[in-house]
């Protein structure tokens, strides 16, 4: 078997980096379904993620609980989020039974470029977002959000209403809450009758807490959504469209919270495309 140099295996991660910053890539195989040690990754437009959602909640009118079996995990995953999959087994097994797992961010399609393949789109939850308060407007059915600082899914609601006229959020919860409390919160959700339970308590920890809890909870769609309250609060600003588009989020978010950051993104990205590089090979 012949071995790729080391020059022209860093040769590829250069020229991958370059393509997928600067986009292209039309003439690429695009699958419908992506691998990333193990993980599914589901590969599709933003269009159709909000379609998905909105045909899961038709499918389960009211709150029913789920049928043996039944998924109900919409996940997003970035290159921190697959580097701790790499080796979180609880987390990867939960990745795994998901009912869908959806590509967020740059590393993603840097990593597919890496494999030849192509990356239908970059379906973060941060943009995917007001797309579902606009379809939830539209079709009545509510959301729930739980998680972040107190007070924060509180102005995420005054917020997204006031942009969208008729959106119904069933319910708000901050996540600093204990284990005594949980019944109660759960209960209370249930009971909100919402259709989408948003959850942003960081990753793994937010998919963890779904994944114990899957058979209690009622909502027929239950999404990780990070540090997204934040962003839509107010709280901490998110890039700028420009910077967003050549695909530099990350590094906005390296400077606004350089201390929490650094490690993910100046470890975690060469990281994650050496570990790409080894699974290609
Ligand atoms: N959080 C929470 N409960 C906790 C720990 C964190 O609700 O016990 C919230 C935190 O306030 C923040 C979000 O979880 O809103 C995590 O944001 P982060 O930016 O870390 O998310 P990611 O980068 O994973 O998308």
């Amino acid at each position: 078997v012949e071995r790729p140099s080391v020059r022209a295996s860093l040769g590829l991660i250069v020229r991958s980096l370059i393509a997928g910053l600067v986009g292209g890539g039309g003439e690429l195989p695009v699958p419908p379904l992506l691998d990333f040690f193990g993980v599914p990754i589901v590969n599709t437009t933003m269009d159709e993620a909000v379609d998905w959602i909105a045909g899961r909640v038709a499918l389960a009118p009211g709150s029913s609980p789920m049928r043996k079996g039944e998924k109900a995990l919409l996940a997003f995953v970035n290159p921190d989020c697959l580097n701790i999959a790499y080796t979180h087994a609880r987390y990867r097994a939960v990745l795994q039974q998901a009912a869908r797992v959806l590509p967020d961010g740059i590393g993603v399609k840097i990593g597919c470029r890496m494999r030849g393949l192509g990356l239908a789109a970059n379906v973060n939850g941060t943009d995917l977002f007001p797309r579902l308060c606009e379809r939830a407007a539209r079709d009545g059915f509510s959301l729930f959000l739980l998680g972040a600082r107190p007070g924060i899914a509180d102005l995420v609601a005054e917020n997204m209403r006031a942009r969208h006229p008729g959106l119904k959020i069933a319910g708000t919860q901050h996540g600093y809450f204990g284990p005594d409390e949980e019944d109660a919160i759960i209960a209370r959700i249930n009971a909100s009758g919402a259709a989408v339970l948003l959850v942003a308590f960081g990753v793994p920890r937010q998919e963890l807490w779904l994944a114990d809890h899957h058979a209690a909870l009622t909502p027929p769609v239950r999404m990780g959504v990070g540090g997204l309250f934040d962003f839509y609060s107010g709280r901490i600003p998110r890039a700028p469209l420009w910077l967003r588009e050549i695909g530099l989020e990350w590094v906005w978010r390296l400077i606004q919270e350089p201390g929490r950051m650094w490690r993910r993104y100046l470890l975690g990205n060469p990281l994650f495309l050496y570990r790409v590089w080894k699974q290609a090979r």
